[in-house]
């Protein structure tokens, strides 16, 4: 079979391998469909992602028919369409016991090599899916509005609706910003309106990326690049009380501290933006007004319910499909995800 393999930094290549095998008896095998490119997959391919080796296969977000299942896989059957989870977990350890997910002690992700449980990824035209019970999910929309419902939308998703099991979320009322309009930002401003917030507001700083802010479901959108005091902007939207829940979905010291100054008192800021290094943090700002930082993973426990809301129709992220493009042409694929070309947000990826 075709399978996209890490060979070394800035070197990855569409390479013939052996089809994945049932190997444990809660495994499934998913012929894929549509695979798409994260950002976490591109930073894979410049050599970021510590202990990955030469041959891996990466990609972790897919949609596809089951092939084959195990003898203790009970939800799935050859032939049913599914949505996969970027990780698998077991459902039955302690972190599993929490709702914490992301923390399984024999958790994996697909197409992250050996840090993160050496999992063969999913830009393939089959992948293995370990604890398939809890990882897939049975679908009958497209799979374009579908396929997000395993990665960046529970992200997206978790960021407004409480980042830790029983964390406080978006609440019906609140003024919201959402900063950082890469594709989990997007997917926060569209899930925030299930909510029903007083105002979204989105902070980009790419034009058709405010644009498609807006058609997602922002109230008002603010660009950064051409804006001189982004809070002054976001106070003025927010009557000067500030904002009750803000998403950081850049991942920089600079975003979070607009994050915490924005803040209105007892406000929350979800930070979902992915640090690469220890930052300083606005420590007295949020001790005088009464603010909390929470950070985290997305919640894949979300994800029955969001392919719920989008086979209901009431939300639709497939906007941020930017490209289709066939399975043969990835590494043109990456080249355009990677350099922002042709305005790409998404690219989706079919077998
Ligand atoms: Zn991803
Ligand atoms: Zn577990």
């Amino acid at each position: 079979m075709r399978a996209v393999v890490y060979e070394g930094p800035n070197d990855i290549r569409l390479e013939d391998v052996p089809e994945p095998v049932v190997q444990d008896p809660e495994d499934a095998v998913v012929r894929v469909t549509t695979a798409s490119i994260c950002g976490s997959d591109t930073h894979i391919v410049h050599g970021l992602l510590p202990k990955m080796e030469p041959g891996r296969i990466i990609g972790h977000e897919f949609c596809g028919v089951v092939h084959e299942v195990g003898g203790a896989v009970g939800r799935f059957k050859p032939g049913d369409r599914v949505v996969g989870a970027a990780a698998v977990w077991c459902g039955r350890c302690r972190a599993c016991r929490r709702g914490l997910y992301s923390a399984c002690e024999r958790g994996a992700t697909f197409g992250h090599g050996p840090l993160l449980g050496d999992l063969p990824g999913a830009q393939a035209d089959y992948v293995r899916v370990p604890f398939a019970d809890n990882t897939l999910q049975h679908v009958t929309a497209p799979d374009d509005r579908i396929i997000f419902a395993g990665d960046i939308l529970p992200t997206g998703y978790s960021a407004v609706a409480g980042l830790s099991p029983g964390g406080r979320g978006v609440r019906e009322g609140d003024h919201v910003v959402v900063f950082g309009l890469g594709p989990v930002g997007l997917c926060s401003v569209a899930s925030a309106k299930l909510f029903r917030p007083a105002k979204i507001i989105a902070v980009g700083n790419r034009a058709e990326r405010l644009a498609l802010a807006e058609r997602l479901g922002a109230d008002v959108t603010i660009d950064a690049a051409g804006t001189e005091d982004v809070r002054k902007a976001v106070r003025q939207h927010t009557d000067g009380w500030g904002a009750d829940y803000i998403v950081e979905a850049v991942g920089k010291e600079e975003s979070l501290e607009n994050a915490i100054r924005v803040a209105a008192p007892g406000g929350v800021v979800a930070v979902v933006g992915a640090f690469q290094a220890p930052i300083k943090i606005n420590a007295p700002r949020m001790q005088a007004r009464n603010v909390t930082v929470a950070m985290g993973m997305g919640d894949l426990g979300a994800m029955p319910k969001l392919v719920k809301v989008i086979e209901d129709g009431e939300l639709d992220v497939s906007p941020v499909v930017t490209h289709r493009m066939s399975l043969d042409d990835v590494i043109r694929a990456y080249e355009i995800f990677d350099k922002r070309l042709e305005g790409a947000v998404k690219i989706l990826l079919t077998t």
